[in-house]
């Protein structure tokens, strides 16, 4: 992470369009390292408009995005997956030519056709900052969202390099660390790391509360024993979250399939009573667990530290909605 006005900026004005969770804390998180960048922000939403002005998420927040992309040399797009071709034409007539568009979208393949096919004669480098809260909107950003959190960006091929080294140097300042990946594989590895975690979530929380003889209260009050961890999750943004699903469909659709295989072998094992299959598969688990926490991607203190996220540490976590409360 850059220490405030220490690195040469690689943008002098950067736009946010979508001044949510993640658009916000792109924001807070450029002034906080790159002071001599300007900030420019836009959301359709004149409620958040004014939030994001309250809160300084931008140094200016127009109420048309034609004035916010005007003199930009970076459009950074922050809007649900399925509404960034929307947004991208809102903007087409008035961007200069020289403008950068980037998104911080959860699916890439998809995303990038659709802002391809809205501005097809400017540059764009997608990319997907691996960092997230189950909260959104425009209270919900903080500047150290990105701070030691991965960022993947997804060039095409023949993309022009001087655009993908100055993104990577923004996305670094802001505290993460750049990784590069083709679009379709990065589809599919966030497909297993925070797609299908996610329907698992939704759907474990869905189905415990439709159950009949088991009652709500009874849900809440033993949640501790795992439920509780699925109901954080499954408590993430409904449109942000149809929208992943929708547009990284094949992908989890593939995903989902090993996955009820892999099921079946487990319920094949507890009804014949194969204990040394499931003793096998829960060991292999565990070291997984142990990696995550020896790279740095999550706590190993019980309760996963998260009194002290309530204490004022900062939270953020490996994924979207993947997180500590806050
Ligand atoms: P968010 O908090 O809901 O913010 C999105 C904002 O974009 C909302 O204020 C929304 O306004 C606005 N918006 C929608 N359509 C627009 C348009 N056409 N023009 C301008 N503004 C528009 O969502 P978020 O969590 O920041 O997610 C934003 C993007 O980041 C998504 O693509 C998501 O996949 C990606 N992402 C999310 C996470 C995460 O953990 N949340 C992590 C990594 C990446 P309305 O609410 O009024 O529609």
């Amino acid at each position: 992470m850059t220490a405030p006005g220490d690195a040469a900026a690689p943008f002098d004005t950067v736009t946010i369009v979508g001044l949510g969770l993640i658009g916000g804390s792109i924001g807070l998180a450029i002034q906080r390292s790159l002071p001599g960048v300007s900030v420019q922000g836009f959301d359709a939403d004149p409620e958040v408009r004014e939030t994001a002005r309250r809160r300084g998420l931008a140094h200016r927040v127009p109420d048309t995005v034609e004035e916010a992309v005007a003199d930009t040399d970076l459009v950074i797009l922050c809007v649900p997956v399925r509404a960034m071709g929307a947004a991208a034409a809102d903007m087409a007539d008035a961007l200069p030519s020289h403008c950068i568009i980037s998104d911080v979208g959860s699916c890439k393949a998809s995303v990038a056709e659709a802002i391809g096919a809205a501005l097809p004669a400017h540059t764009i480098i997608p990319a997907h900052p691996v960092a997230g809260t189950e909260h959104s909107g425009p209270e919900a950003g903080f500047a150290s969202l990105f701070d030691n959190r991965w960022c993947i960006l997804t060039p095409p091929d023949g993309a022009d390099e001087e655009a993908v080294a100055r993104l990577s140097a923004l996305w670094s300042a802001m505290g993460a660390t750049v990784e590069r990946m083709d679009a379709e594989h990065h589809d599919l590895v966030l497909a297993v790391t925070s797609h299908v975690p996610h329907l698992i979530a939704y759907t474990i929380v869905g189905t415990a509360s439709d159950l009949e003889e088991v009652t709500r209260g009874e849900v809440i009050k033993y949640s501790a024993g795992g439920f509780r961890d699925f109901t954080r999750i499954a408590a993430s943004d409904p449109t942000m979250w149809r929208d992943v699903f929708l547009s990284n469909k094949q992908a989890v659709l593939e995903i989902l399939q090993r996955l009820s295989e892999d099921l079946s072998a487990m319920q094949r094992a507890i009804r014949w009573g194969d204990g040394d299959a499931l003793f096998e598969r829960f060991s292999q688990t565990r070291a997984i667990r142990r990696s995550i926490i020896e790279e740095g991607q999550d706590d190993a203190r019980p309760d996963f530290g998260r009194g002290d996220h309530l204490s004022g540490r900062p939270g953020n976590d490996e994924d979207e909605g993947d997180t500590p409360t806050r």
